[in-house]
């Protein structure tokens, strides 16, 4: 038997249990493995990372806002080091840190079959999970442009991103913009995602951009899960344009985690069916 879990202050808004229970039901290890929801505060987090690891745990998630703290007390891989948090432990071996959110994007995209390669990527925030999709898309080989409200949020994020890893073939294409530059930027890109909070419940009726700057050629899509259908993503559909949500990119960055894990290939498809029903 094998307890996983996501720590996080607050944490009883987690789709993660629902999630990867669901996940071990459908693989015949719902009597086994079992996924719960710890709140835990950030002084606390080394103690229930080493306490997990002493009693055998399978492995852990990480949500706001233990993300970056738990890059002490692990041994991250190199793009979660980069990043500079960690949302995946997994203790075969050790204690091994991973960021799965960037993946997790890029799944989503590819699963619309979007690539990324060559692209021009405007992202919309400079925060957890918008640095952990500008390193993956950037690295992807996507022209990527951070669009921050904080500007010197957004230009420390194109520099961390731009300094590379070294099996990186090609140098990452990758700058910084303020908020007020998005409508002479946003001609020539190819997909938009909004990274912030913007749209988020309750205040569902916010967008991250002006609606007229959406058009049908864009890709558009919201990191944001609940609600599934932001105010951005209904008014790119009137447009026109190619809309992703951000249950997408949840349940991707989870069945990444699943895999490092178990090792088995994740049940996407009942996962996400099980954060939908959650989410409704
Ligand atoms: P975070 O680290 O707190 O970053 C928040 C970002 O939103 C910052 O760039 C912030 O800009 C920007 N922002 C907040 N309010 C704003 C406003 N009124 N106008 C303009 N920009 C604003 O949060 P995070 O962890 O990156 O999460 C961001 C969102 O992504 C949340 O809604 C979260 O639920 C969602 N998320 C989804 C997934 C998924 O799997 N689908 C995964 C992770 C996160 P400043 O820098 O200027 O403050």
């Amino acid at each position: 038997m094998k307890i996983y879990a996501v720590l996080g202050d607050p944490i009883g808004h987690s789709m993660s249990p629902v999630m990867h229970n669901a996940a071990f039901e459908a693989l015949g290890r719902g009597m086994s493995d079992r996924y719960h929801a710890f709140n835990v505060r950030l002084p606390d987090l080394r103690d229930a990372i080493r306490g997990a690891k002493a009693l055998g745990f399978g492995g852990l998630n990480l949500t706001i806002p233990l993300k970056e703290e738990a890059l002490k007390y692990v041994d991250p891989d190199p793009i979660a080091a980069r990043i500079g948090a960690v949302n995946t432990i997994d203790f075969t071996g050790g204690i091994r840190g991973y960021n799965t959110d960037g993946i997790g994007a890029l799944r989503a995209l590819k699963d619309a079959g979007v690539a990324v390669a060559d692209q021009t990527i405007m992202i919309i925030g400079a925060g957890g999970a918008a640095r952990a999709i500008a390193f993956q898309f950037a690295y992807s080989g996507g022209k990527v442009i951070i669009a921050n409200r904080t500007v010197d949020r957004a230009e420390k994020l194109a520099r961390d991103v731009g300094l590379g890893l070294f099996e990186l073939k090609k140098t990452p294409s990758i700058k910084s913009i303020g908020l007020g530059e998005v409508k002479s930027e946003i001609a020539d890109t190819d997909i938009l995602i909004n990274a912030t909070s913007v749209g988020m419940h309750p205040n569902i009726d916010a967008m991250p951009v002006s609606p007229d700057l959406l058009r049908p050629e864009l890709v558009v899509f919201d990191i944001v899960y609940n609600p599934r259908c932001t105010k951005l993503l209904s008014e790119a559909r009137k447009r026109g344009a190619i809309t992703i949500d951000g249950v997408q990119m949840l349940v991707h960055q989870g069945a990444e985690a699943f895999f490092i894990w178990t090792g088995r290939e994740p049940p996407v498809d009942v996962m996400r069916e099980a954060v939908i029903r959650a989410l409704q």
